[in-house]
Order: structure tokens, then sequence, then C-alpha cells
């Protein structure tokens, strides 16, 4: 009967460790979406994101090498992506006015080694790009122009590089890349057919929590 009843406090003390030792982790496993700057100051989209308007500067029927993007519907797509799942709302300016925030681009941009890439800017100067080495993001930023490279996606199908197009937003609306494993479109080390197609729940997470 000691026995027993020694098993069962050292059952009872054990559990109480696993609770505490998960509500330690748990806040890193929840949380693991990556911002640019001070993790207590993050750089982000100056004026918000909940208003104005982007552009796209491309076209659809796009030709490179005998490959065709539909680059123009692949854009708007991936913003509808952010603007449907989070607290995102930059609206396409054929429909609605408001200060550009967004300049999408896809062409042929030759063999630079990026799929896509985002420019940021502050009062028109660049302060960083999101994915080209070595421009760190060093500020906020109220204007992006965000890319897509026909020659390094020719490979691609439509999902795929529509994808790519929904990375790049994710870097213009504030995130960074997603690097200890967490389920994310911001994750930079996975390439078809293994990366991912949409925001996936903590990409979520990190542009509700960063505005
Ligand atoms: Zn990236």
């Amino acid at each position: 009967m000691k026995i027993f009843a020694e098993t069962k406090k050292r059952f009872k003390l054990s559990m109480i460790i696993v609770i505490l030792v998960a509500s330690v982790i748990s806040p890193a496993i929840s949380n693991a979406y990556e911002y640019y700057g001070w993790w207590n100051d993050p750089y982000k989209m100056i004026p918000g994101i909940s208003s104005g308007t982007y552009i796209v500067d491309t076209i659809d029927n796009y030709n490179y090498n005998g490959k065709v993007f539909m680059f123009q519907t692949a854009w708007n797509s991936a913003m509808d992506e952010w603007n449907n799942r989070t607290e995102a709302n930059i609206q396409n300016s054929i429909n609605v006015s408001g200060p550009e925030r967004i300049r999408m681009r896809g062409e042929n941009y030759g063999n630079v080694g990026l799929q896509g890439w985002v420019t940021v800017y502050k009062n028109n100067v660049v302060v960083g790009d999101g994915d080209a080495t070595p421009l760190p993001v060093t500020s906020g930023w109220d204007y992006a122009i965000a890319t897509l490279n026909a020659h390094s996606l020719r490979d691609y199908t439509y999902p795929q590089y529509r994808a790519v197009g929904i990375h790049e937003l994710g870097h213009a609306l504030g995130l960074n890349h997603e690097t200890d494993g967490t389920p994310s479109i911001m994750n930079d080390k996975l390439y078809p057919p293994n990366s991912y197609l949409v925001p996936q729940q903590d990409d979520i997470n990190g542009i509700n929590n960063l505005y």
C-alpha cells in the first residue's frame, strides 16, 4: 500500500513538472513567426496594413521560353490570401483609390538565384530587401516592390509560383523568414514540392500580432 501511495505521489509530481515545462515551452511554439528589427520594436509597414492600395505592374500570359506565366492573376490571388486570412486590407488600385503601398512585378530577371524578392522603401529611399542579401531591413517602410522572376520559376506550377508571391507579400507586410521548422509560407529553405502553398496559422498570427 505504501509503495502504491508513493507511486501515485510521484506520478502527481511528474505531472506537475510536465505542465510547468509545457507552459514554459508552448509560447515559443505558438509564436514562432519572425519580424525584422528588434523583437520588442519590430520594423513594419509604417502606415499599417488596413488601408492603401497595390498595383499589379505585370501581365497574364507572360511568355518566357515557351513557359506561360499568369503573373497578374497570381499576384491578385496572392494578395487575396493575406487580405482574406489576416487584418490586412490592401486593395487593387483598379477598384479603390488610396496611397500605393505595394507594387507587384513579374518578368524575366535572369539567373540571379532568386525566385522572388521584395524591396522596401521609406520616403522613396530603399531601407532593405526581404530576400536578396546583403541588404538587411534597417527601418520601418511605407512602400514595397515585390518581384517574381520568370527565369528561376520556369519549372514551377501556377500554385507554386503563386506561393512565392504570397511569400514575398508576407515580407512586404512585415514577416521575416521562419527558421525553426514551424509550418510557414515564410520558410525559405523549402522548395517545391515541399514548400507551403498558402499562409499557415503561424504566418496569420504573425501578421495579426504585428499591427
Ligand atoms: Zn523570403
